[in-house]
């Protein structure tokens, strides 16, 4: 089932987010399908569960166009990130219209579980990289208009909340 995406101001997206327990309950193993559901019918690389008003821990990675298989990640954080720091463009499904220069570590090591509970750990340095940072800074209430320095497009539109202090 295809979810609402909630976009900024919407207070849901700043809200601190609960860790998931295991074995998943009913309710979380239909929240992962939802979000991929909504993932691919936005045609978004990436979501996480504060993004369909649910506050836990829950992100999902849709890079199948690079051939990377649909991951649904469970309590994910970085547990390092590489010296190296690069500029790329990002924008959000929750800040349409809005997109910016975001620099990030290129390489990072990723911890998370599975829909099992196994632990799963992995380093990445390209897009899977990238997309995990957007979605884990999600599920800290974090958002891309917290870090771009360089707006490509809709500055005005940051720039109006900002005045309205937003
Ligand atoms: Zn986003």
């Amino acid at each position: 089932m295809v979810l609402p995406i909630l976009t900024y101001p919407n207070e849901i997206l700043r809200k601190p987010t609960k860790p998931v327990t295991f074995p998943l309950s009913k309710e979380i193993q239909k929240l992962s399908k939802d979000m991929i559901d909504t993932v691919r019918n936005a045609d978004g690389i990436g979501l996480a569960a504060p993004q369909v008003g649910k506050s836990v821990k829950v992100i999902v990675i849709n890079l199948e166009k690079n051939g990377v298989p649909l991951m649904a990640l469970y309590n994910p954080k970085v547990v390092s990130r590489g010296f190296k720091k690069v500029d790329i463009e990002e924008g959000c499904l929750s800040i349409p219209k809005v997109f910016g220069l975001v620099k990030r570590p290129k390489k990072v090591v990723i911890e998370a579980q599975n829909a099992e509970g196994e632990k799963v750990r992995f380093s990445d340095d390209g897009w899977i990289a990238r997309v995990a940072q957007h979605e884990i800074d999600h599920i800290d209430g974090i958002l891309i208009i917290d870090l771009i320095k360089k707006y490509t497009q809709g500055e005005e539109i940051v720039s109006e909340w900002k005045k309205h202090k937003i």
